[in-house]
């Protein structure tokens, strides 16, 4: 049994409304406590709205990026104190998304989750090949090139990060990695956090992609696998509380 305790985050994108969200939090909350740690991460501009309807919960939140600087001249970026400030928990960095559609580099990723760190924020790093990638055979020099840069800039504080391996491939497609697959990944990961840190064992390591209520159990049934980040399963209360209630 490990000592990790699994962690379920929902990544809610570019979805949701003010009403919306508050009957989605409405219904996460209204099922009760869970032995998982269970999180959403939501758009910047609803992010007071959540913090104010999750006061007292054990339900965590966050955002889903942050600006790899202090504060400045950087129009449209929202920086990591200002997340702190706000009560955020949790930010996500390194999104696929974000690493395609917005051209990030696995440095100013590894920046990003630095500045998350130095605001006590917890980055949920995440890292994942294509289908091509992975269909050359590429895909641990894929994941290992993506962390080890979050590694070489972090050091030991990298102790403090939550990894997340989402193949790109499996991103809201339905097609999920298979429990198997997911696995190997995640041990490759688990050893390079602990030659890295030293205390690979006791950090958290997430599978995104395509996780659903009937798929989570054996995804997280795996040795390496502490949990879940979920896109569009999150963006519905019963789905999302089902996959929290698949941890063992
Ligand atoms: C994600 O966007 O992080 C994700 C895992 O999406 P989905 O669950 O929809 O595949």
């Amino acid at each position: 049994m490990s000592a990790r305790r699994k962690l379920v985050v929902g990544n809610w994108k570019m979805h949701g409304s003010r009403a919306g969200n508050a009957e989605l939090l409405r219904g996460i909350l209204a099922a009760g406590p869970c032995a998982a740690e269970l999180a959403v991460c939501a758009p910047f501009p609803y992010l007071a709205d959540v913090a104010t309807a999750l006061a007292g919960s054990a339900l965590a939140w966050g955002a889903q990026d942050c600006s790899a600087h202090e504060q400045g001249a950087y129009t449209g970026e929202v920086s990591a104190a200002m997340l702190a400030e706000l009560g955020c928990r949790f930010v996500i960095v390194g999104h696929s998304e974000r690493r395609a559609l917005h051209r990030e580099s696995d440095l100013l990723v590894a920046e990003k989750a630095a500045a998350a760190l130095a605001h006590r924020l917890v980055p949920i790093v995440c890292v994942g090949e294509t289908l091509l990638q992975r269909e050359h055979a590429q895909t641990e020099v894929v994941v290992q090139r993506q962390l080890g840069a979050v590694l070489a800039l972090l050091g030991e504080r990298a102790r403090e990060i939550v990894v997340a391996y989402e193949p790109v491939w499996a991103i809201g497609t339905g097609r999920t990695a298979s429990p198997e697959q997911a696995q190997a990944v995640h041990a490759v990961l688990r050893a390079q956090l602990a030659a890295a840190t030293g205390q690979g064992a006791s950090m958290r390591i997430l599978y995104g992609g395509s996780v659903k209520p009937d798929n989570a159990a054996t995804l997280f049934a795996q040795p390496d696998i502490d949990g879940g980040l979920i896109g569009g399963a999150a963006l519905k209360a019963a789905d999302f509380v089902a996959i929290g209630r698949a941890c063992p």
